[in-house]
C-alpha cells in the first residue's frame, strides 16, 4: 500500500509507480479517499527490490506491507496444519522437553552417558548435547567430533532422540550421517543465511528437525521467521523457533529474557516455538522460574540444559545447568502449567 506525500499523485507520478510495480507482474489500484488517495499493489508484492525503487521516490512518504513476507511459515499458508513430532510426542500435543549438558566433555564421556539416563529417567523426551560450541574466546574449549560418538552413544542407550549443534557444512555432514534427528543452529548463526540455506537443503527429504534459536541481533519477528523459512523453503520444513534470550542483557540476568514473544510469533506463524530459559536467564536458580513463564505463554516445548554434576561442567554448565532432580520438578509443574494454559485457551 502506497501513502503518497501530497494527498494525491500526478499521472507522471503514478506512470512512474506504474512502470516499477508492472516489471515485478503487479499493478496499482487507487483508492480514494475524501482527502488522501491511497494505492495498492495488487499482485504478489513480496519482491524487496521493488520496494527498495518505490521507496527510492521522493514523492513517497510510506509504503506498508500487506503480504507476508514468508510464503511456507506464515500462519495462513497451507503448511499451517503441519504436525511435527520429536521422539513420541507431537509437538502442540503435549509439552516437548529437551535436556541435557550445555557441552559434551569428550574426556569424561560417563558424565553426559549419566545426564542422558538422568534426564529421561526426570522425563525428557529428547537429549541435548552440544559437541561443537561457538565460543567467543578461540582460547576457548571449541569442541570435538569425538563427542559426536558420545552423543549417539547416550542416544542408543536411553532411545531419546538428539540435538546437537551445527556450525558449518562439515559438522552438517559428520550429524546428519551420525544419525542427529535434531540440529540446532546456534543465536550466533541463526542470521548466516549460507548455513541456513545449505541445512535446508541438507535437510530436505529427511524427517530431521532444525531447532532455530533466536539471534542476538535479530530486530523484528519477521527476520526470525524468514530465516525458518531459509530452511523450509528447501522442502522440509519441520522447523522449530527457539527464543533464548536476547539483547541487551537485562541486569543480572544473561540475556533479556523473551519468553514473552510467543503469542506474538503464533499470531504469525504456525511454527512450534521451545523456549531455552537456560540461555536466556543464564544461572541455574532463575531457570525454573523462566520456564514456567514460557509455558504460561504458550511455549510448545522447553530445552533446559542439565548435568548430573554442574560442577564438573564444561561450558555453560557449571553455571546455567540444573540437575535432574531440578528437571524432574520442573516438568512436573510445567506440565500442569501447560494443561492449565490449554484448558483456558478453550474457553
Ligand atoms: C547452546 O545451546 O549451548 C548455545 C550455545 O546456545 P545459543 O546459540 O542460544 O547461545
Ligand atoms: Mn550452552
Amino acid at each position: 500500500m502506497i501513502l503518497p506525500k501530497a494527498n494525491r499523485l500526478t499521472p507522471a507520478q503514478v506512470g512512474e509507480i506504474t512502470a516499477i510495480v508492472e516489471a515485478f507482474g503487479c499493478r496499482i489500484q487507487p483508492i480514494v479517499g475524501a482527502v488522501r488517495t491511497i494505492y495498492a499493489i495488487v499482485g504478489d508484492e513480496r519482491d524487496e527490490l521493488m520496494f527498495n525503487r518505490l521507496e527510492g521516490l521522493p514523492f513517497i512518504e510510506r509504503i506498508d506491507h500487506i503480504q507476508s513476507p514468508f510464503k511456507l511459515m506464515d500462519i495462513r499458508s497451507d503448511l499451517a496444519t503441519h504436525r511435527m513430532a520429536v521422539g513420541n510426542v507431537t509437538l502442540g500435543q503435549e509439552l516437548l522437553v529437551i535436556a541435557g549438558q550445555c557441552t559434551i566433555d569428550p574426556k569424561n564421556p560417563n558424565y553426559f552417558l549419566e545426564t542422558a539416563a538422568a534426564v529421561k529417567e526426570a522425563g525428557a523426551h529428547a537429549l541435548r548435547g552440544g559437541v561443537w560450541k561457538p565460543r567467543t574466546n578461540p582460547y576457548a574449549f571449541q569442541g570435538d567430533d569425538k563427542s559426536l560418538e558420545i552423543l549417539m552413544e547416550a542416544s542408543r542407550r536411553t532411545g531419546l532422540p538428539v540435538d546437537t549443534e551445527v556450525m558449518d557444512e562439515g559438522q552438517l555432514k559428520l550429524a546428519l550421517d551420525a544419525g542427529v534427528q535434531m540440529l540446532q543452529v546456534g543465536a550466533r548463526n541463526a542470521l548466516n543465511y549460507s548455513l541456513l540455506r545449505q541445512i535446508g537443503a541438507a535437510v530436505a527429504g529427511r524427517k530431521t528437525i532444525v531447532l532455530l534459536k533466536r539471534s542476538l541481533h535479530m530486530g523484528t519477528l519477521n527476520e526470525f521467521i524468514s530465516a525458518a523459512e531459509y530452511i523450509a523453503n528447501f522442502g522440509n520444513p519441520n522447523v522449530i523457533l527457539c527464543p533464548r534470550g536476547t539483547a541487551p542483557a537485562l541486569d543480572g540476568y544473561r540475556n533479556h529474557p523473551d519468553e514473552s514473544i510467543v503469542p506474538l510469533l503464533k499470531e504469525r506463524t504456525w511454527a512450534p516455538v521451545v523456549i531455552d530459559p537456560s540461555h536466556s536467564v543464564g544461572r541455574a536458580s532463575y531457570v525454573p522460574a523462566c520456564a514456567l513463564a514460557a509455558v504460561a505463554y504458550g511455549a510448545d516445548g522447553l530445552c533446559l540444559e542439565t548435568h548430573v554434576q554442574p560442577s564438573q561442567g564444561i561450558g555453560d554448565d557449571p553455571k546455567q545447568a540444573i540437575t535432574p532432580d531440578v528437571l524432574k520438578e520442573l516438568i512436573v509443574r510445567a506440565r500442569e502449567a501447560w494443561k492449565l494454559v490449554h484448558a483456558a485457551k478453550k474457553l
